[in-house]
């Protein structure tokens, strides 16, 4: 059996009731058989699949807190540290009911290769809690906060381990998690990103992980000959990632036309009114229906449909599998020329192949939306130097990272006789450097 089979069927055994972990390093390892092939009895001997799948450790802590009504809480907190052969664990904490280990070893696994494509010296960690921030009170929040925080400060540090925000985690957790920190450990230092302005985050942090989807996609349109100026774009979810997507697409020419919640969606002809989605969602945290009542021509649909949408492109930006085969269709039939992931993983293995195999244009979640992280190291970056960077400054950086990825996946699937097949470049390039420091870092 070959090297690639092996390690899979044995990471399938160890991991059989994580799905999304095994989904995320099936997708990888497939992609990467031209690769290890080619340096079988090497890569064998070095065990090197089987360390690269089993994190370097993982945390999982209970995190009690009180609540409005005076009772007491109780949550599941967690930590993973994946991989540290290219710099310190980096990657977000995720709070929503969903999360489990699977879900955070599955974005822990994807951030190495992500983090690895930055061109940045990051590795790759996740964290979160199965808290959901929904409906909870800005107190209920920090109470939260200061308790997770007061487990997970023993495990992470400036030069070791620097989590920010992921769904769930904006600005305000950000800001409670770094105050109890700073309480604890009497050390301000930049262990978190995504900081606010006024205690060493970074100017264009907020925009970046949505700004850089479009660059990339930019970039990949220039490269076919076309360009974003008037082209319909769907978008799905209506958090970070897809407010900043659509602002940066229409600023560029383009018009999207949806948006999404965990409840519905929203087709609005005219084009999104980024503002107005901004202060239903960030400041008042309201559904999409009164998106849907202050826009008298927008459509409010109960449920998914996002993707039956006639487009041009299409950028999920919600959560992983949130793209399914019958939605890879839909898309197909109604001319969509390119996908690109905002979000982690949301187009499944079945969808992502046939999207592939119809001519569909398709960047996967760890090249597309590594503008999030990439930025996140820049504000490590000012951090260590105790200097703040202008927003232009930070922006054209993340700008020139992002076609540097597109290149650099390009070349990687063309090396490899794959042209055009981003995926299979990303995880080959991503993976190259971190294989190359692992085997020179000695088996640790
Ligand atoms: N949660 C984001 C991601 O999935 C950002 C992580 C970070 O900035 O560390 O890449």
């Amino acid at each position: 059996m070959s090297y690639i089979d092996e390690a899979l069927e044995r990471v399938k055994a160890k991991n059989a009731s994580e799905p999304e972990f095994l989904q995320a390093v099936e997708e990888v390892l497939e992609s990467l058989r031209p690769v290890i092939e080619a340096n079988e009895e090497k890569y064998r001997k070095e065990a090197l699949l089987e360390r690269l799948t089993e994190p370097d450790r993982q945390f999982k802590f209970r995190v009690p807190w009180v609540d409005d009504n005076g009772q007491v809480q109780v949550n599941t907190g967690y930590r993973v540290q994946f991989n540290n052969a290219i710099g310190p664990y980096k990657g977000g904490l995720r709070l929503h009911p969903s999360v489990n280990t699977g879900i955070i070893k599955f974005l822990g696994f994807e951030q190495i290769f992500k983090n690895s494509l930055t061109g940045l010296p990051i590795g790759g960690g996740k964290g979160g809690a199965d808290f959901d921030p929904k409906g909870k009170s800005d107190r209920e929040v920090m109470a939260f906060c200061q308790s997770f925080m007061t487990e997970l400060c023993k495990y992470i540090g400036a030069d070791v381990d620097v989590p920010a925000g992921d769904i769930g985690t904006g600005a305000r957790e950000i800001g409670y998690m770094f105050g109890q920190y700073k309480k604890i450990k009497s050390c301000y230092e930049g262990v978190l990103t995504g900081k606010g302005l006024s205690y060493g985050g970074s100017l264009a942090r907020t925009e970046a992980t949505g700004y850089g989807l479009l660059y990339i996609t930019e970039e990949l349109m220039k490269c076919h000959g076309e360009s974003m100026e008037g082209k319909t774009v769907v978008i799905s979810g209506a958090g970070n990632v897809a407010i900043y997507a659509t602002q940066k697409a229409q600023q560029m020419g383009a018009k999207v036309v949806t948006c999404s919640d965990s409840t519905g969606w929203i087709y609005d002809p005219n084009g999104i009114d980024v503002a107005l989605l901004k202060e239903v969602k960030e400041v008042k945290r309201a559904r999409l229906t009164e998106y849907a009542a202050a826009r008298p021509d927008a459509e409010y649909h109960e449920g998914r449909g996002v993707w039956s949408v006639k487009c041009d492109i299409a950028l999920p930006c919600a959560t992983q599998n949130e793209l399914h085969l019958d939605d890879a269709k839909l898309l197909v039939a109604n001319g969509c020329k390119a996908v690109c992931e905002g979000a982690n993983m949301p187009t499944t293995i079945d969808a992502t192949k046939y999207l592939q195999e119809n001519g569909v244009w398709f960047i996967g979640g760890k090249a597309a939306n590594a503008g999030g992280v990439a930025t996140s190291a820049l504000e490590m970056s000012q951090n260590s130097e105790r200097l703040s960077w202008t927003f232009e400054e930070v922006d054209s950086k993340l700008k020139q990272i992002m076609v540097n990825i597109y290149h650099n996946i390009d070349d990687a699937a063309k090396r490899y006789g794959q042209e055009g097949n981003y995926v299979m470049g990303a995880n080959i390039a991503g993976f190259e450097k971190v294989a190359e420091a692992m085997i020179a870092q000695g088996v640790v």
